[in-house]
């Protein structure tokens, strides 16, 4: 299944941009849920991060090492299995701090092996305490690239999206999808609150903002606010006047 990693040179996207575009990204779906790992690098000093590295250590470590690039950090964006269950493991042989996601999400992350088990996939990822936690507003970086922390809670309390607005990139982990959003149907989800990450934290951010979601292609915010079934324009903006907080 290696010919399902795919390629995305960010150079040819950042036309305006150039002082930008020495970042690359490679996406590596992983485990039996199709989660987008990505590997993201700078060009020229060959450092980078992982996000959401949640199974598969060796494979993702294989691309790692083809690449010859030196991963510095894990990003998580949540606690879920699939997101979280091989930073442990690339942590204990690369030796790198794992970050985020927000510390509501530890509960999440204390059960990844038993969850993976009752999946009937045993073995497939750990349990992992982040070295550190993130919270709205962080920023981390890669070389000399910053990006920002919204906390995004809905589809867990403690996710969080990851951004940069000059490359209009966000990692947006399960909160939004193409054409779809994030179950909530979980323990301490919340389909209001998924919508109030949406809608107030990530649509400011602009139209032009792509997106790597957790699950399936890419998009863009503008493409979901036109045509997304559960958080159009035309869906949520009867729910949500402007004329009062309170629903
Ligand atoms: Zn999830
Ligand atoms: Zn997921």
């Amino acid at each position: 299944m290696a010919d399902l990693t795919c390629w995305l040179d960010l150079l040819g996207l950042l036309g305006e941009r150039p002082s930008m575009s020495t970042l690359e990204l490679q996406i590596i779906p992983v485990t039996p849920f199709q989660q987008n790992c990505s590997l993201l690098w700078d060009k020229e000093s060959l450092e980078a991060v992982l996000v959401d590295p949640g199974g598969e250590p060796e494979r993702i470590l294989e691309v790692v090492k083809s690449l010859g690039v030196t991963v510095k950090e894990i990003w998580l964006t949540h606690g879920h299995l699939d997101h979280a269950g091989g930073a442990k493991n690339i942590r204990e042989q690369i030796g790198v701090p794992v970050i985020g996601p927000h510390e509501a999400d530890q509960f999440w992350m204390d059960t990844i092996a038993e969850s993976w088990a009752k999946y009937g996939h045993a073995g497939m990822g750990d349990d992992i305490v982040p070295d550190k936690y993130l919270k709205d507003g962080d920023t981390l970086s890669l070389a000399s690239t910053e990006f920002k922390v919204l906390h995004t809670p809905g589809h867990t309390p403690g996710h969080v999206v990851i951004y940069n607005l000059n490359l209009k990139l966000a990692f947006v982990g399960d909160v939004l999808f193409r054409g779809s959003i994030g179950r909530t149907d979980f323990p301490k989800g919340n389909h209001q609150e998924l919508l109030d990450s949406i809608t107030q934290k990530l649509w400011p951010l602009g139209p032009d903002m792509r997106f790597i979601p957790g699950h399936g292609p890419m998009g863009t915010f503008g493409q979901e606010r036109q045509d997304n079934p559960f958080v159009s324009d035309d869906v949520v903006g009867a729910a949500t006047p402007n004329s009062s907080g309170v629903m």
